[in-house]
């Protein structure tokens, strides 16, 4: 889960969106000038100059979430499709270098100097289909990527507040929600014909106190007559994280809880930092070196108190999802850079976003 910002790359969708800069707020998918500018970039030929325009050494992190065509859960957490990831890792393995987590290691360590552009490929959150989209990385093109795990997600039974608000949604026969008063915030209807209905609900989660974030979550799924939905099937398990190392892959952290790490006080974000740490190198049984701050926006939902935290806990490096590329000679390690890929994606876009390294703005 990341905030989306970036002009050229919102989330489309219908479920829940998140207000407060945290959620992604998804708009219909738009085919205006900058997709044209992307169809005519991502001809055979265009692209082709657009890659010589930019063959100075960059490094490219793409950040993924689920890969599926259809969920039950928040829609807003689609990043493409399993046919789209394919044809873009086909793509990718055919076209630009892919660093894989070893190789981005010794990329910050100094240990390797970077002659090219290069891309290394991320997916966010556990989801159980990022299990399925490791193993068709390599198994069919040998491509390695990091996967960034909020270990209290797997085998625990929880599910995020965004998924259960959002299956409640989905799933409910009734026209409208009556969220009762709730200690800061009045009593409200929400009409669920209403496309801000999502984004309403998660306005109203953020504006409460953590401690009672819980309970609105509670008062949604009442109101809707939905009863939380089963986690099976949502996360990966323990077995198939330990594979997806097993394959090549690198295991990142990303938390315990996926809180935004910069409204906690330092001694919970170590906590979420080392903790999760901790039960990851437990879990697969090798040193765990890179952390993905949740949500991802610095000074939003995670700042430097967070970043030097993250260094404290021992992790080589942390990525964010603030947009852009990273200068191989210059890199931070602690504040990466992500563009993030989103059903908004299209195979053109996806070209001339790789090729001129995110700086094209399509
Ligand atoms: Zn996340």
């Amino acid at each position: 889960m990341t905030v989306q910002t970036e002009a050229s790359a919102p989330f489309s969708g219908t479920a829940i969106s998140r207000p407060l800069g945290l959620p992604r707020a998804r708009s219909p998918r738009r085919f205006g000038k900058r997709h044209l500018l992307a169809a005519c970039l991502g001809s055979t030929f265009a692209s082709a100059i657009v890659k010589r325009m930019f063959r100075n050494p960059s490094l490219l992190i793409v950040n993924y979430h689920r890969i599926a065509t259809r969920v039950e859960h928040d829609d807003d957490n689609v990043a493409t499709t399993p046919a789209d990831l394919e044809w873009q890792v086909r793509w990718l393995r055919d076209n630009i270098r892919v660093l894989g987590g070893a190789e981005m290691a010794e990329l910050i360590q100094g240990q390797r100097v970077l002659r090219e552009p290069a891309v290394c490929l991320t997916f966010d959150d556990g989801y159980e289909d990022n299990f399925e989209a490791g193993r068709m990385l390599m198994e069919q093109f040998k491509v390695p990527a990091m996967f960034f795990i909020p270990t209290g997600f797997i085998e625990t039974g929880s599910v995020p507040p965004w998924d259960r608000m959002a299956y409640a949604l989905k799933h409910t026969s009734a026209l409208h929600l009556d969220i009762p008063p709730m200690e800061t915030l009045p009593g409200r209807r929400i009409d669920l014909r209403s496309p801000v209905a999502g984004s309403t609900l998660m306005e109203m989660f953020y504006a409460l106190p953590t401690r009672m974030r819980q309970q609105l979550v509670e008062a949604v799924e009442a109101a809707a007559g939905v009863a939380t939905c089963n986690t099976s099937g949502l996360f990966m398990s323990w077995d198939q994280i330990r594979k997806l190392h097993g394959m090549g892959h690198t295991i990142g952290a990303h938390s315990v809880t996926h809180p935004v790490m910069a409204t906690l006080p330092a001694e919970s974000q170590r906590s979420e930092l080392a903790g999760s740490k901790q039960v990851l190198e437990e879990r697969i049984g090798a040193p765990v070196q890179f952390f993905a701050y949740p949500f991802g926006k610095r000074r939003l939902t995670y700042d430097d108190t967070t970043a030097a935290l993250a260094a404290e806990a021992g992790f080589l490096a942390a990525l964010s999802n603030e947009g852009g590329w990273n200068n191989p000679d210059q890199l931070n390690p602690f504040h990466l850079r992500r563009i993030q890929v989103d059903l908004r994606t299209t195979r053109s876009r996806f070209k001339v976003r790789v090729l001129s390294r995110g700086v094209i703005p399509v």
